[in-house]
């Protein structure tokens, strides 16, 4: 019982996640409590999306830029 974390702790667990990284433990228990709670899961895919969207607007904007080959 105690092994399974809470929503509570997994919505913790998922915001922090965006400002730095997890433990293996943590990704762990935050992986196991997705596979079986939808809530948690959707809230996560909600912050997955806004962590890319962020990551997008920080990109620099190099497109067309051919890659430098050495
Ligand atoms: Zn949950």
């Amino acid at each position: 019982m105690g092994l399974k974390p809470t929503c509570k702790e997994v919505h913790r667990l998922v915001s922090e996640g965006l400002d730095r990284d997890l433990s293996l433990v943590e990704r762990w228990r935050m992986r196991l409590h997705l596979m079986v709670c939808d809530a948690c899961g959707a809230f996560s895919k909600q912050m997955d999306l806004l962590r890319r969207a962020m990551q997008q607007l920080t990109i620099p904007d190099d497109a067309g830029q051919e890659p430098d080959e050495k």
